[in-house]
């Protein structure tokens, strides 16, 4: 700690947002960073405090050396701070964008006083060593003769090639869509995390020796159409071909609203939105104009849950101009500050204001958010199109029949609504994969295979992040990708140097 006093003499300056009316004009991220001194002032206010609990669980997943490099920044250390950063985290430039900061949530300091800007304090890291050209391909030095197929290109499946690539595997990512990035690309909008920063990343990655086989769909689903593009991929091929697979593919099957009027026009799973919107946008050249196929342009919106996910389709309609927007949530509004039952450092449920909500507010007058709210019926307009929804209030203090809530008599509502986006969670991986290799799965239809171990019933196939956890985040992703590139290195060497999260680098010197 270069600063005792730090914590006592500063207080906490997170990267400011452009203001929300002007930042719905474009698809540009809105966060601007501080001036570089400033952002050394951040740093010391990191107390040093002994037990760095947002260091590991409930923190930071990827255990970053969160306190070492908070000194380093404030020290002026800049390349010091990366050489620490990347030895426990392959890709800050997106945690330091969208991670919701588990870390900060378990920061000492946050007991009595708002915590370290560590989410920043680590975006600021890795955007300085990019503009400075301190980060390279990390090319390995020989090849050990030995090849890994990842089927998947998101955070976990790009965190184990870059591990795997590094002491020398040669490793082949298929991904079934056009672009590399799994949900940093197609998931997360543009404003949150530019699409050029992880396209920056896959060069590199690229550059190192991984190959990487777009348009690659493995195991698709019987009756689905694909474009002349998409190329099927026989799982057991790859098991052949290859001496060890990896599966990293997400938990894209979304939760489905199965009211009456669900099949009318104009009713969309969030990521049908979402990702035609990058789609187009990505096409376009990233134009200020583009046309995206599903337009919120002079619609009332309704997006049905809450979460990343439901905020982004705040954001992304909002930018294209709706008419209004309502946001429902079926629980409750949280507390403002934790319950008895939400002590620290656990990560705190309370009542946050995102991106979204503020974007809605600035435009509309009011937060778009409507709590413990239950949609009843889709109404039609006669012609087969949305014409809004029928809903009644919740009680969840008292139970009903065969629900954990009541409805309220009298509170029956409609809604006017042309879009409703269904933003309700995720139900775990598509399954043909799994059923073509006959993978067991657990209880929540996630691909069986113990945290550590990665390893699945069939000899040889790995399973992690989302696929294998449930709809996680991208810090889980990139830690379970570490975590599977060990197990994945140690059977095919029969043993490993790579490090895993909960044993930094140091330690792992000759540990399988
Ligand atoms: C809209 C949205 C916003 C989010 N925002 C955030 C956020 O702000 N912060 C955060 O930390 N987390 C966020 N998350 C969660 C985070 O994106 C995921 O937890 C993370 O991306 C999971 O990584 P993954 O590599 O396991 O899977 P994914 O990122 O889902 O990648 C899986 C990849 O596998 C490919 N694939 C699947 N099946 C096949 C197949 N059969 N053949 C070939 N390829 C296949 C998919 O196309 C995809 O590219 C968000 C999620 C969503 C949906
Ligand atoms: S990856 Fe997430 S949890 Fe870890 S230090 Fe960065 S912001 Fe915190």
């Amino acid at each position: 700690m270069g600063k005792p006093t730090g914590f006592i003499e500063y207080t906490r300056d997170k990267n400011p947002y452009a203001d929300p009316s002007q930042r719905v004009q474009h698809f540009e991220e809105f966060t601007l960073p501080l001036k570089v001194l400033d952002r050394q002032t951040q740093g010391a206010r990191c107390m040093n405090c002994g037990i760095p609990f947002c260091q590991s669980e409930p923190g930071c997943p990827v255990d970053n050396l969160i306190p070492e490099w908070n000194n380093l920044v404030y020290e002026g250390r800049f390349q010091d701070a990366i050489d620490r950063l990347h030895l426990t985290n392959n890709f800050p430039e997106f945690t330091g964008r969208v991670c919701p900061a588990p870390c900060e949530g378990a920061c000492v300091l946050g007991i009595h006083e708002p915590p370290v800007t560590i989410k920043d304090n680590e975006r600021f890291i890795i955007d300085q060593a990019f503009e400075e050209g301190w980060v390279t391909p990390n090319t390995p030095s020989s090849r050990t003769g030995k090849t890994v197929a990842i089927i998947g290109s998101g955070p976990a499946g790009l965190a184990a090639a870059d591990q795997l690539n590094q002491v020398g595997h040669q490793v082949t990512v298929f991904e079934r869509h056009d672009r590399v990035g799994g949900l940093l690309m197609y998931g997360i909008p543009n404003m949150k995390l530019q699409k050029k920063v992880v396209e920056r990343r896959v060069q590199l990655l690229r550059d190192a020796g991984v190959v990487f086989v777009t348009n690659a769909f493995v195991a698709p689903p019987a009756d689905a159409i694909l474009p002349p593009e998409v190329k099927t991929v026989n799982p057991k091929t790859l098991i052949e071909e290859y001496h060890a697979v990896l599966l990293a593919i997400g938990a894209t099957k979304p939760r489905d609203l199965p009211i009456p009027g669900r099949s009318l026009k104009g009713v969309h799973f969030a990521m049908e939105f979402l990702h035609s919107n990058t789609k187009a946008l990505a096409d376009s050249g990233f134009a200020q104009q583009f046309t995206p196929p599903i337009n919120a342009h002079g619609k009332n919106v309704i997006v049905i849950g809450g979460g990343d996910t439901g905020n982004d389709c705040l954001g992304t309609s909002l930018r294209h101009g709706c008419q209004s927007l309502v946001n429902f949530e079926l629980l409750d509004q949280p507390p403002a500050d934790r319950a008895a039952n939400n002590p620290w450092p656990t990560w705190p449920r309370i009542f946050r204001t995102d991106y979204g909500h503020e974007e809605a507010n600035a435009r509309f007058g009011n937060d778009p958010r409507q709590y413990a709210i239950l949609s009843k019926e889709f109404i039609d307009d006669g012609q087969g199109n949305l014409a809004g929804i029928r809903t009644v209030r919740i009680d969840w203090s008292k139970p009903g029949k065969k629900t954990p809530f009541s409805e309220v008599p009298g509170t029956e509502e409609v809604f006017k609504a042309d879009l409703v986006f269904l933003a309700m969670g995720f139900l775990g991986p598509q399954q043909q994969i799994i059923d073509q290799l006959a993978l067991h799965t657990d209880p929540r239809s996630n691909v069986q295979a113990d945290y550590g171990q990665f390893s699945t019933n069939v000899n040889g196939v790995f399973a992690a992040g989302d696929c294998r956890r449930g709809q996680s985040l991208i810090v889980w992703a990139i830690a379970e990708g570490r975590g599977a590139a060990h197990a994945i290195d140690a059977y095919l060497m029969g043993e490993s140097t790579l490090p895993v999260p909960g044993m930094p680098a140091v330690q792992m010197a000759g540990a399988s």
